[in-house]
C-alpha cells in the first residue's frame, strides 16, 4: 500500500487549458537518437507513458535550418514532412493518459550549422558559443530576421499542434536557446528595442507567446523552461528572473525551471545532491499563480512531497530519474517502493547524446533497446525451453544477467568467489563521491533474494570442473577484470623499463584498503574517465601530496561526455593536487619516474615514493577459458559465454547491458550462422528521386 502521505503526488493540476493526471512531470531529455531513430525514440516515450508519467516531453526539437547543433542528434520539425514521425511520438505519450509536449529550440548563438550549412543567427553576432569552438561565427538578427524568427515559431507551433501535442516548452535555458539569449545581457549586447532595459530584452519572449496564443487558438498550453542562474557578471541570475517573473507572472501556463548551464543542471551524484536546486527555486512560486517545475535528480517520494507541500514546487521534473525507471509514478501509486530502480547519476546517458551513439542507462538496460530489439524495462520474454542457468559472479554483469534470467522464468544459480555481492560497484561506492553506485548491485540484489526460483551462492569461487556438474543448461561467466600493474593502455602498448624497487599500486589494490598513505606518490591515468580523479581523492585524503600524470591535454577527458571534467579538473586543484598535462613515464627508477613530453619527447625527472597506475584492465577470464576447454556440450551445457568485463572491460553500463544482452538471447534459434543478422531494428531513410542537374 502507498503512504498516505505520498496521495498528494497524484492529485491531478491544470496547465492552461490542460489537465495533468499527477505531478510526475518527465522534462525534455536527449537520447542520443532523435531524428535518425524515430522509431526507438517513440517507444522509449511510450515506457514513460505506461510507467504512469502526467507530463512527458521530447528533446529538444530544432524548428529551423538556420539553427542546429550537429553534431548532436536531437529532433527535427523543419518542414511538414517532420510531422508523421512527432505525431507518433505524441500518440505514444498520450496512450496511458499522459500530456504530450515537445519542446522547441532555436540555438541562437550555440548553434554552428555543421549540417544545414545556413549562416547562423544570434541576437547578438560573435564566435558560436559550444565546448567544442567550432571556428564559426554567427551574424546579429536585424528586425527583419526577427521577424522571421516569430514566423518559424508560428510554423513550429502549427506543426506541433498538427503533430498532436498538448503542451509546447520554449527553450531558454542551459545557455541554449535563443529565448535566454535575448534575456541575458552577456549575449544580447542590442541597442534597439529587443536590448538595454530587462522589459527589452523580454520583448521577444513575449511577441511569441502572443504568437503563440493567436496561432493555436488557445488550445494548447505552454511552458518556458529559463535558467535558474546564469554565471558571470552579465549572466541572467536568479535576482534577474525572479524580477522577469514578477513582471511576467501570468505570461506561459507553467514555469520550468532548470539551473545554469548543462553541467549545473545535470551535475552526477559525485558532485550534486539530489535536490540541488531547492534554494534556486524557493520562493518563485510566490510571484506567480502558474505551477513551477523544477528537476532534481529525485528519486525518493518523501523528498518529492516535500517539495511540493513546502511550495518550492508543483511538479516534480525528472530526466534521470524517468530514464533509469520509466515506471517510478506506477510504483509510488502503488507503493511498491522496494521496486524502484534508482537513477545512480553517472551520466552515462548523457554521454550516448554526446558521442552521437545511442543513450543507454546503468540502470535501465532496455533504454533505448524497447524497439530496436523490442527489451521492456519492467516486463521479460518467457523463457525458451532449457529450465535451469548459472552465472558465475556476481558483479553488475552477473546480477543483471541472474535477474533477467530469472524474470524471464529459469531457475538461476548464481555463484559468486566473495562474501558481498556487487563485483566492482561493492567496492567502487566506498570510493570518495560514489556512493550512489551501490544501487546498481542494492537494487538488482533486492528484487533476487524474495524470488524462490533464485538460489544465491556467497564463498563460492567456482572451478571449471564445478560447472559441469551443477545440472545448468546455460551458463554465463561475469568473473570481471583486475587493474593492470604497469603502464600498458593506449600510449604505451608495452611494458616500460621498470626499477623493481619503486612500489606500484593499481586501483584494485587502493580498493582493498592497501597502497600508500603521507607518500609523494604519482598517478598516471591513461584511462580517462573517473578512476584516476577519485583515487586521486582518496591519496589525498589518506595525507598523499599527488603528482596526476596524463599524456592528455586534459585531465579525465573522457567525463567531458558526463558533463563532469571541468568539475574533476578544479576539484583536483582545489584539494592540492599537481596535474602533468601531455606527460606519459617513460620508465621507473626506484626513487624517481623519467616523465616524457608527448609533443617534443622532452624528457623531465619527477621524484616519487609511489607510483599508482590507471591504465587498463584485464579480463579475469581463466575460469571461461579452462571451462570452454572441457566437454560442456558433453555434460548437456547448450552455451557458455563470457559476459561483462570478463569479454570486454568497459564502464558499468556496458555490464549491466552484456547481462540483459545474455538472458534476452537465451534459447534464442541457432541460426548457424552467428552474427549474419543484424542484432537489432534500425530505420534508413526513404529515396526520394535522383537529382536532375541542370547543364
Ligand atoms: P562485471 O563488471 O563484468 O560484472 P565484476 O568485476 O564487477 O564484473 O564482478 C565479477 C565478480 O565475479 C566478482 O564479484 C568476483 O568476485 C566474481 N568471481 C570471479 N571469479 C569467480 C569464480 N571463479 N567463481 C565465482 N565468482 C567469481
Ligand atoms: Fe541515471 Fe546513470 Fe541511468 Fe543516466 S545512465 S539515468 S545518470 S543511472
Amino acid at each position: 500500500m502507498r503512504a498516505p502521505a505520498h496521495d498528494l503526488l497524484f492529485t491531478p493540476l491544470q496547465i492552461g487549458p490542460k489537465t495533468a493526471k499527477n505531478r510526475f512531470y518527465q522534462v525534455p531529455h536527449c537520447n542520443g537518437g532523435g531524428y535518425r531513430d524515430p522509431s526507438a525514440v517513440v517507444e522509449m516515450r511510450r515506457t514513460k507513458a505506461e510507467g504512469g508519467w502526467g507530463v512527458i516531453f521530447t528533446e529538444q526539437t530544432e524548428i529551423h535550418p538556420t539553427s542546429e547543433i550537429t553534431p548532436f542528434i536531437e529532433q527535427h520539425l523543419w518542414d511538414d514532412r517532420d510531422i508523421p514521425a512527432l505525431a507518433r511520438m505524441a500518440e505514444a505519450m498520450k496512450s496511458h493518459g499522459a500530456l504530450a509536449g515537445i519542446q522547441l529550440a532555436y540555438s541562437g548563438i550555440n548553434g554552428p550549422n555543421l549540417y544545414s550549412r545556413e549562416v547562423p543567427l544570434a541576437v547578438t553576432g560573435g564566435p558560436i558559443l559550444t565546448f567544442t569552438s567550432d571556428p564559426v561565427q554567427a551574424r546579429t538578427m536585424d528586425l527583419d530576421d526577427i521577424r522571421n524568427l516569430r514566423r518559424w515559431f508560428r510554423n513550429a507551433f502549427r506543426r506541433s499542434q498538427r503533430a498532436g501535442f498538448d503542451l509546447v516548452c520554449l527553450y531558454g535555458a542551459h545557455g541554449f536557446g535563443i529565448l535566454q539569449h535575448f534575456l541575458s545581457r552577456a549575449t544580447n549586447h542590442r541597442t534597439d528595442a529587443y536590448g538595454g532595459s530587462l522589459e527589452n530584452r523580454a520583448r521577444f519572449l513575449r511577441e511569441v507567446v502572443e504568437d503563440f496564443r493567436e496561432e493555436t487558438r488557445g488550445e494548447m498550453a505552454l511552458t518556458l523552461r529559463l535558467s535558474l542562474h546564469e554565471a558571470g557578471a552579465l549572466g541572467f541570475s536568479n535576482a534577474e528572473l525572479r524580477d522577469f517573473i514578477a513582471m511576467h507572472a501570468d505570461l506561459p501556463d507553467l514555469w520550468d525551471l532548470a539551473q545554469g548551464t548543462w553541467e549545473d543542471c545535470s551535475g552526477t551524484s559525485r558532485f550534486t545532491p539530489e535536490a540541488a536546486q531547492e534554494d534556486l527555486v524557493r520562493g518563485i512560486k510566490a510571484l506567480t499563480s502558474k505551477p513551477v517545475v523544477g528537476v532534481g535528480r529525485f528519486t525518493s517520494p518523501d523528498e518529492m512531497v516535500r517539495q511540493i507541500r513546502s511550495g518550492v514546487l508543483d511538479f516534480i521534473g525528472a530526466a534521470r530519474p524517468s530514464i533509469a525507471d520509466p515506471f517510478l509514478p506506477v510504483k509510488v501509486q502503488e507503493g511498491r517502493y522496494e521496486d524502484i530502480r534508482e537513477c545512480i547519476g553517472c551520466n552515462i546517458c548523457v554521454s550516448g547524446d554526446m558521442t552521437q551513439g545511442i543513450s543507454r542507462c546503468t540502470q535501465n538496460t532496455a533504454f533505448m533497446e524497447e524497439w530496436r530489439k523490442g527489451w521492456h524495462p519492467e516486463r521479460a520474454r518467457i523463457k525458451g525451453a532449457a529450465e535451469h542457468v548459472l552465472v558465475v559472479g556476481a558483479g553488475p554483469a552477473g546480477l543483471e544477467a541472474a535477474l533477467q534470467a530469472a524474470k524471464r522464468g529459469y531457475r538461476v544459480t548464481l555463484a559468486e568467489a566473495g562474501a558481498t555481492l556487487g563485483g566492482r560497484v561493492s567496492r567502487e561506492r566506498a570510493l570518495p563521491g560514489l556512493s550512489a553506485w551501490g544501487r546498481v548491485a542494492d537494487y538488482r540484489i533486492g528484487q533476487l533474494q524474495p524470488m524462490a526460483h533464485v538460489q544465491i551462492y556467497r564463498d563460492s569461487a567456482l572451478t571449471a570442473e564445478d560447472l559441469l556438474t551443477l545440472d545448468a543448461q546455460h551458463i554465463a561467466i561475469a568473473t570481471g577484470a583486475r587493474w593492470r600493474p604497469d603502464a600498458v593502455a593506449r600510449l604505451h602498448l608495452a611494458p616500460i623499463p621498470t626499477d623493481p624497487a619503486m612500489p606500484v599500486y593499481t586501483p584494485d589494490d587502493l580498493m582493498a584498503g592497501s597502497g600508500p598513505s603521507g607518500q609523494r606518490v604519482a598517478l598516471y591515468d591513461d584511462d580517462h574517465f573517473y578512476m584516476g580523479s577519485v583515487l586521486a581523492e582518496l591519496l589525498v585524503a589518506r595525507g598523499c601530496s599527488v603528482d596526476f600524470i596524463t599524456p592528455a591535454a586534459k585531465v579525465a577527458e573522457w567525463a567531458e561526455n558526463t558533463l563532469e571534467q571541468a568539475r574533476i579538473m578544479r576539484r583536483l586543484l582545489e584539494i592540492g593536487v599537481t596535474i602533468h598535462m601531455s606527460k606519459a613515464p617513460e620508465a621507473v627508477g626506484a626513487r624517481e619516474i623519467t616523465l616524457g613530453c608527448c609533443w617534443t619527447g622532452q624528457t623531465s625527472t619527477l621524484p616519487a615514493e609511489a607510483l599508482v597506475y590507471v591504465t587498463a584492465r584485464r579480463p579475469t577470464d581463466a575460469l571461461y577459458h579452462a571451462a570452454a576447454a572441457l566437454d560442456w556440450q558433453g555434460a548437456g551445457i547448450r552455451s557458455l559465454q563470457r559476459i561483462g568485463d570478463c569479454a570486454a572491460p568497459g564502464p558499468i553500463a556496458w555490464a549491466t547491458y552484456a547481462g540483459r544482452a545474455w538472458a534476452e538471447g537465451l534459447d534464442a534459434p541457432d541460426t548457424g550462422l552467428p552474427g549474419d543478422v543484424l542484432p537489432f531494428r534500425r530505420e534508413i531513410a526513404a529515396l526520394l528521386d535522383a537529382p536532375r542537374l541542370t547543364p
